[in-house]
């Protein structure tokens, strides 16, 4: 566990500015971040997100407050020791741009005396397993794309299994698609190895999505509110928080709502490859079409077949929810479907049925009823 107590951060005033203290970075801090967990500091520009990780590796030091990790004060440890259990990651990765991928990432083992031969190994697995192709690894930065850089870079840090990560906007810096990519690589990840990471953002998105729990800054590094995401977007504790989290709070907050059984409607298909008259004789206007083992592949407008169903025909927009997914993936699918019928797969892929908008929204009332499950943990 790390835990800030009463940490409070100024940095000196700029010489001639006016006034005897300079306005805090972080003010009067107390946090607990739970071995294990992803706790994640979110705010605007300029709240103090960076000072409050990097007073932790001490890269920056308190003006008052104490921090420790697992009870021992980090002002009172070896720099050098206390910075080899912390691994740190930042935006645009921050590789090295003369070595290799794999230079990159072994370098700190080596540094800490592992052999040659041993470090390498460790980061061919680690390479693969932040979901690099090993064939990378003979690269430079300069020859990867932003997301791969990105994978390097957790890759380096976990290099040498420290307990403790902290992540400073790991993935800002890349396009919508990857970052969603990396985020799912990340949380796949991290329950595998369970470390316990302070992670910096200011995308409200990332945070609910990524977070155990987690903190929302405002300027002057004030904490405004600690809480799990799902809490959260239900109940933000003032105006300020309220307005960070955002307008379509409401519906984001079903992502946290795992779906309720319900009882789904047998959908009648046809095979990739079915005929024009096999389409019609469905009898409605969209007919779903699904691969070999039964998986939905997309909708069909039954005018539009001509001599046979092929992917071309297929209609693009919809989703597909899991019955073990999120009410806001079902509303999701149900919105999504040009039928109207949001298109429900089991947990191998399998078509299990369709559900309507208007079916879904029973189960939202009646979670409201019941109130908001604190433990609520689907993402
Ligand atoms: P964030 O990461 O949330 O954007 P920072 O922790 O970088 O915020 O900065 C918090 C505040 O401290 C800002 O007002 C910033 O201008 C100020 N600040 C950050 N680093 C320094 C520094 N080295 N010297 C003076 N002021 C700083
Ligand atoms: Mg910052």
């Amino acid at each position: 566990m790390i835990r800030f107590e009463r940490v409070t951060k100024r940095y000196d005033s700029a010489p001639g500015s006016e006034g005897d203290e300079a306005a805090a970075a972080v003010d009067d801090l107390t946090l607990e971040a739970p071995t294990g967990k992803i706790t994640v500091l979110v705010g605007p520009s300029g709240c103090g997100k960076t000072t409050t990780l990097r007073m932790v590796n001490r890269m920056i030091t308190p003006t008052s407050g104490t921090i420790t990790i697992d009870g021992r004060d980090t002002a009172s440890l070896d720099v050098a020791e206390l910075r080899r259990g912390i691994g740190y990651v930042i935006q645009a990765a921050g590789l090295f741009p003369h070595r290799t991928v794999l230079d990159n990432v072994t370098t700190v083992p080596r540094l800490l005396g592992t052999d040659k031969k041993a470090a390498r190994t460790r980061a061919m697995e680690l390479i693969e397993r932040v979901g690099l192709d090993p064939a990378l690894a003979a690269r430079y930065p300069a020859q990867l794309s932003g997301g791969q850089q990105q994978r390097v870079g957790v890759a380096r840090a976990l290099a040498a299994d420290p307990p403790v990560m902290l992540m400073d906007e790991p993935f800002s810096a890349v396009d919508p698609v990857v970052r969603e990519q990396l985020q799912n690589e990340f949380l796949r990840l991290q329950s595998e190895l369970g470390k316990t990471i302070l992670f910096v953002t200011h995308d409200i998105d990332e945070a609910v999505k990524l977070g155990d729990q987690v903190a929302v800054l405002r300027v002057g590094g004030i904490l405004a509110q600690l809480d799990s995401p799902a809490k959260l977007l239900a109940d933000p504790v003032d105006d300020f928080v309220a307005g960070f989290v955002g307008r379509d709070r409401g519906y984001r907050a079903l992502s946290f709502a795992a779906a309720p059984e319900l009882s789904l409607t047998e959908e009648p298909t046809v095979r990739l490859g079915a005929t024009a008259d096999e389409v019609r004789a469905v009898g409605r206007p969209w007919v779903l079409c699904v691969g070999d083992h039964g998986e939905p592949v997309g909708w069909v407008r039954a005018a539009a077949v001509e001599s046979e169903v092929t992917r071309t025909l297929l209609h693009r927009g919809g989703t597909v929810a899991s019955t073990s997914g999120s009410l806001r993936a079902l509303l999701d699918a149900a919105l999504s479907s040009p039928s109207g019928r949001g298109v429900v797969a089991d947990d191998e892929g399998r078509l299990v049925g369709t559900i309507r908008a208007s079916e879904v929204l029973p189960a939202i009332e009646t979670r409201r009823d019941a109130g908001t499950p604190e433990g609520a943990t689907a993402r």
